[in-house]
């Protein structure tokens, strides 16, 4: 069974014995039924683990004595960036989770036309904390070190003007032509950075489209079927991964690391 792995929203330091804020106190000795001495993994997102013990657990009181830091990269190559335009529901968190496991670097959630989702200045934050928390849960679990950043929700116009120029650019449409044979990302080696854009159940509207493309986004279409936005979201990226990140199948993944969790 793989380690217990643990966030930590603070310093971490070999040595010290650090009490676990309350819900992830509770989470361990009541959902894990963690024992004195139980071995646990601790990340903060600096890129390292902590290999740590349960040093007591009292009734929902648990110390943990922080072990010795290594650093273990499970990070994607390209920084990748998923710019999401708000779904229906709850899809939002089931795609904040995957699109962690998958490796994204920041999610970017949109409020464009055809959204129906609408989110009032005041909720916009305490949005984006929500999906941090399932980002921080999803890198508990995935092994990742580093916990993706999620930026509050905002306008697809808003962001479109505030750009920078960094990086390859994507935006799906299911309309989209074939690359053209010369386009510059179709003979790319591994670029620095990555952007996604995915649109709500409605798709985007055409003008919407156009503004993608000012700002130096590639219509890409993927494959003949329609996908629903969260699908759409997850093949984008598993595409990129594949093509561009560390979703190669069969070829070196660099060093072992699986005695690590
Ligand atoms: N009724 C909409 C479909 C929207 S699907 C339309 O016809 O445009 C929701 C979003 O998922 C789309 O805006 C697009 O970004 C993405 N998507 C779904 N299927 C896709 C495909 N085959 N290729 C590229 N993008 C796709």
């Amino acid at each position: 069974m793989r380690l217990t792995r643990l966030y930590v929203d603070g310093p971490l330091a070999s040595g010290d014995l650090l009490q676990l804020p309350a819900p992830a106190a509770a989470h361990v000795a009541r959902v894990l039924r963690a024992r004195d001495g139980d071995p646990v993994v601790l990340f903060n997102g600096d890129g390292r683990e902590y290999q740590s013990r349960i040093e007591t657990v009292r009734g929902s009181r648990v110390a943990v004595a922080v072990g010795t830091a290594r650093t273990v990269d499970r990070e994607s190559p390209v920084a990748l960036t998923l710019l999401q335009c708000l779904p229906r529901g709850d899809r939002m968190d089931w795609i904040v989770q995957k699109a962690t496991e998958l490796g994204v670097e920041r999610i970017v959630p949109l409020v464009s036309r055809r959204s129906v989702v609408r989110i009032s200045a005041g909720q916009a934050e305490s949005k984006a904390m929500h999906w941090r928390a399932i980002a921080v849960a999803a890198c508990e679990q995935s092994g990742r070190n580093r916990v993706p950043a999620i930026d509050a929700p905002r306008g697809l116009d808003e962001h479109l003007g505030s750009i920078g120029s960094a990086g390859m650019r994507f935006v799906l449409d299911p309309d989209a032509a074939p690359p053209a044979a010369d386009a510059a990302w179709v003979h790319a080696a591994t670029p620095i950075a990555l952007d996604v854009a995915v649109g709500p159940e409605g798709g985007f509207e055409p003008q919407e489209l156009d503004g993608f493309r000012i700002a130096g986004y590639c219509g890409v279409r993927l494959g003949p079927r329609i996908l629903r936005t969260e699908t759409a979201a997850i093949a984008a990226l598993v595409w990129l991964q594949t093509r561009f990140g560390d979703l190669r199948v069969g070829e070196s993944a660099g060093p072992a690391d699986d005695d690590a969790r």
